[in-house]
């Protein structure tokens, strides 16, 4: 008989049956608040009609439309669609199917589109764990241990991590971009630097907001140095942080835009976007795939971009975050163990930290537990696994914020018991 892989890490021991809207419901029964949105996958809620719907009628249409060998409308259309929400500029789309596969685009686009090899990344990174994307990613040895040698050719920045430094985010930046100016004088030559790949919120490595005045001394020296400004939006797209992309809190604009997770509300769907004249640096046939840009899941994404306008949902995150942020603060102050709360819109999370300020990744386990025991399900990230993060998806409204809080607080008693 076969069985699952030991490999398999899982977060909570939910068999999950079904899902609606900010639910799931386990083959019990029971019913679970889903505070992890698929690892902020399902913006548009579990199973959301209009993207059902959309899926249903494509699969009875076509479901495979090969885009190496035929086209088919559903990606046309989508590129149409795209075109509305993109950044001024970054017109030009090449689809894939997950982050990590956008990731190795990236890479690839940059080296041809410069004819320079490197890559600079930020301290606490996640871009995904293909090999090439691995060797950007510095978000935790669990990540790159053993599976060396990894991809060459990068090199890592600190990324301006105010609460861990025990600085203010101004005096963390002002670090940061000295020290990227000292690995490019010292290690990565100019000369050599194809592009910085940065995350607006560093995501696995502990949802720490990227301060604008980083992303745009970033943009900055990307322009004096002819380096390429490639931005990770694979987990802070399609509003996750109250705008439509994680990079307009900052005055920048990136030459190369990474998205994923939320494109297809679950189905997988990736793309990068960029400006046609660099996309036109490298040549037909330099990137591809068997399954980029499937039909059903490009009928998805179209759907999903509707419902994201039609209900508003960048402005609901924007304001159900600051609501989700202010109880996370309120609950905090009973909770010592808590030593920082922060966020963007609906990208929110508790750092948990000793009385000395060191990382508790224990304390965070206890909550996160007693939270799933409650019925609220989240996730934890950090480099010391002692952030406990919430992502809901973007169709939560107010009442279940508070439950999801009330629930926070039961578990924090609980866990501190
Ligand atoms: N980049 C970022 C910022 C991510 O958060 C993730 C996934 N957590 C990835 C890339 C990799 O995406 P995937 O798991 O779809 O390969």
């Amino acid at each position: 008989m076969a069985q699952l892989s030991p490999l398999l890490k899982q977060a909570t021991p939910v068999l999950a049956e079904r899902g609606e809207g900010v639910y799931l419901y386990d083959a019990g029964g029971r019913r679970h608040l889903d505070f992890t949105a698929g690892i902020g996958v399902t913006n548009t809620g579990h199973c959301h009609p209009r993207v059902v719907e959309a899926a249903r009628a494509q699969v009875g249409t076509l479901i495979h439309g090969q885009y190496t060998t035929v086209m088919h409308r559903p990606l046309l259309r989508l590129v149409e669609a795209l075109g509305d929400v993109l950044p001024d500029g970054l017109d030009t789309l090449f689809f894939l199917n997950s982050g990590s596969e956008a990731v190795e685009a990236s890479i690839r686009l940059a080296r041809h589109a410069t004819g320079r090899q490197n890559i600079v990344v930020f301290h606490g990174s996640f871009h995904g764990r293909t090999m090439g994307a691995a060797a950007l990613t510095t978000a935790g040895t669990k990540f790159r241990a053993a599976i060396g040698p990894l991809m060459p050719g990068v090199a890592v920045a600190p990324f301006p991590q105010a609460y861990r430094y025990g600085w203010d985010e101004d005096e963390a930046t002002r670090f940061a971009l000295r020290e990227l100016d000292y690995v490019l004088a010292t290690s990565s030559p100019v000369s050599d630097t194809a592009a910085f790949v940065v995350e607006p919120v560093l995501g696995e490595g502990g949802y720490i907001p990227a301060p604008p005045a980083f992303l745009e001394g970033l943009r900055e020296r990307a322009d004096r140095h002819g380096i390429l400004l490639v931005v990770d939006e694979v987990q802070t797209g399609y509003g996750r942080t109250g705008r439509f992309w994680g990079h307009q809190h900052a005055a920048i604009r990136p030459d190369v835009l990474i998205t994923a997770k939320g494109l297809a509300s679950g189905f997988p769907l990736s793309a990068i976007a960029a400006p046609a004249a660099l996309m036109g640096k490298a040549w037909p046939g330099s990137q591809g795939g068997t399954y980029g840009g499937n039909a059903v899941a490009c009928a998805a994404a179209l759907a999903t971009l509707e419902v994201i306008r039609d209900e508003n949902l960048v402005e609901n995150a924007a304001v159900l975050g600051a609501r989700l942020n202010e109880g996370l603060r309120k609950a905090a102050a009973d909770h010592p163990e808590i030593g920082d709360v922060r966020g963007l819109g609906l990208m929110q999370a508790c750092e948990f930290s000793t009385p000395d300020g060191e990382p508790d990744p224990a304390a965070a386990q206890r909550a996160h537990a007693a939270a799933a025991e409650r019925g609220l399900l989240l996730l934890t990230c950090g480099a010391f696994g002692n952030v406990v993060r919430m992502i809901p998806p973007l169709v939560v409204d107010a009442s279940q914020i508070d439950d999801a809080l009330a629930l926070w607080s039961d578990a924090l008693g609980d866990a501190a018991a």
